[in-house]
């Protein structure tokens, strides 16, 4: 029998209540049950987590990278032994289907495996110097305690990218794990207690947003913050960091346009797409959302899509079966609706899905309109739901045109059998990600992030160890 259980915060190597005995509801987005609560943690507990993170950097920053390494990996080892208790939990909070957390929770341990590899790999440089008898030293050390602010489409892997580079490169975190999702990422938390992190080096709190991280990110232990969430929230965090001189990390939000040329395998675009915007219930920053279809294939395509929209089976994702689960939270629900009847209203035709389904849970049909002009509202915020937009263009120069339009610049997509087109959309288009023919982002060794108003900074691939480290010189004669 599974089980979900009340989360509380993790302080200084304890698990706790809030000093002030507040809590939050947890509600299963696919029931509306509340299924647990959370400790809702404030100024004072904030400030234990502060002077905890301060002690433990000090600690995790001199402990070796070979037992940073070996420590992670007996992290990544213990998750996959868990990986059903959390998985049920991810699904009971989050929503998307057993399989897809499953999938979350093996990934998240890939990635702290990579990092645990990292960790051994953060080499400086000697510099041949102008003098004899001098030598020169670049060397890599870590920034110092990270403040981490992730939300709740992917309770587990927002959360692990942030806590295993801070990890691997010595610094200590305090993780501001979302509200909404809370129990799955508490899990990944306790690997690494089980594991033996020394108590201060991981934090885990909960709360008001808005109110912690004012609170940390101005506070002066703080050196690092990284966020994922909207750009308008994105923005504003910048600013605060850049206020108090603090390391920024962010990933925003995207708008990702799909380029489907006349010469692209149909049945692999349909397929890879399909999969890729429906998963999670569209609830994906790197999700395919503006289908740019040429016209001599784009009859072909819509109604590919469509078909594979309608073979959805949505429903809880604890039933077998079920490929999308529902919203993961209600006012995600109003949001669909009101682009739609944007999109509609200003010309759009509405092929399929439109609508909740049922009154319980916040299921949302899968859904595909066509011709959405440039001035509607869905073609230029980013939708976070099952929303496809399929529109057609005529000349590679309109796509790549249309798909730079925008001022996001995340993910994008294209399929096409020619080399050329390829390497020329390599170079034009302006995102931060680009896959084309298959679906071959977020891996953990590769680079993963945005461009433009989609943030900076890539939380993949080796460049990511670099925002959690300071480079310092030493001049030395003997
Ligand atoms: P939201 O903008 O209120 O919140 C998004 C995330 O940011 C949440 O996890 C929230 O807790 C956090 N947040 C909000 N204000 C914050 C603050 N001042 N300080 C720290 N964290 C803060 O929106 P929402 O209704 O939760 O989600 C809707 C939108 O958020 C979507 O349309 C999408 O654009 C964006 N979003 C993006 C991602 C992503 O992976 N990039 C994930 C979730 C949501």
């Amino acid at each position: 029998m599974q089980t979900y259980p009340d989360v509380k915060l993790f302080i200084n190597g304890e698990w706790r209540d809030a000093i002030g005995g507040e809590t939050i509801p947890v509600v299963d987005p696919a029931t509306e049950e509340v299924i647990g609560k959370i400790a809702h943690a404030r100024k004072a507990d904030l400030d234990l987590a502060l002077e905890a993170a301060e002690k433990g950097f000090k600690v995790w920053r001199d402990t070796s990278p070979f037992d940073r390494s070996k420590l992670m990996r007996k992290a990544a080892d213990l998750l996959r032994s868990r990986v059903e208790p959390i998985a049920y939990m991810m699904t009971r909070e989050q929503g998307k289907p057993l399989a897809q957390s499953r999938m979350e929770v093996m990934g998240a341990a890939d990635t702290i495996d990579w990092f645990a590899e990292e960790a051994r790999r953060t080499y400086g440089q000697i510099i041949p110097a102008r003098f004899g008898g001098v030598q020169q030293m670049a060397i890599k050390m870590p920034v110092g305690p990270v403040a981490a602010f992730t939300p709740w489409n992917f309770p587990l892997n927002q959360v692990v990218r942030k806590l295993s580079a801070a990890l691997a490169t010595g610094c200590s975190i305090i993780v501001k794990a979302p509200e909404e999702t809370p129990a799955s990422p508490s899990e990944l938390i306790r690997a690494f207690v089980d594991a033996g992190v020394p108590a201060g080096v991981v934090g885990l709190v909960y709360g008001t947003p808005a109110e912690i991280s004012e609170y940390l990110i101005a506070h002066p232990v703080i050196r690092k913050m990284s966020f994922t969430g909207s750009t308008p929230v994105g923005k504003h965090l910048a600013a605060l960091a850049g206020k108090h001189m603090k390391r920024a990390t962010m990933e925003l939000g995207g708008h990702a346009p799909v380029m489907i040329f006349d010469d692209a395998d149909l049945e692999k675009a349909i397929e890879v797409t399909a999969l890729a915007k429906f998963r999670n219930a569209g609830q994906v920053c790197v999700a395919p959302t503006r289908f740019l279809v040429q016209d001599g294939v784009a009859d072909k395509f819509t109604e590919g899509f469509i078909k594979a929209a309608r073979a959805l089976k949505v429903g809880n994702g604890l039933e077998d079966g079920v490929t999308m689960g529902p919203l993961a939270n209600e006012r995600r629900i109003p949001a669909m609706e009101d682009l739609l009847h944007d999109a509609v209203s200003s010309g759009a035709e509405l092929k399929t899905g439109g609508k909740r389904i049922g009154n319980k849970g916040y299921f949302f049909e899968p859904t595909v309109i066509t011709d959405a002009p440039i001035s509607s509202r869905i073609m230029n915020d980013e939708p976070f739901g099952p929303i496809a937009i399929i529109n057609r263009f005529s000349h590679y120069e309109d796509a790549v045109e249309e798909a730079n339009r925008l001022p996001f610049g995340l993910a994008s997509y294209a399929f096409t059998s020619s080399v050329r087109t390829a390497h020329a959309l390599s170079r034009q288009v302006e995102a931060g990600m680009l896959t084309i023919n298959h679906n071959g982002l977020a891996l953990p060794e590769v680079p993963f992030g945005g461009i433009k108003d989609s943030g900076y900074g890539t939380e993949g691939g080796s460049e990511a160890t670099e925002a959690y480290l300071e480079t310092r010189f030493v001049s030395q004669m003997s």
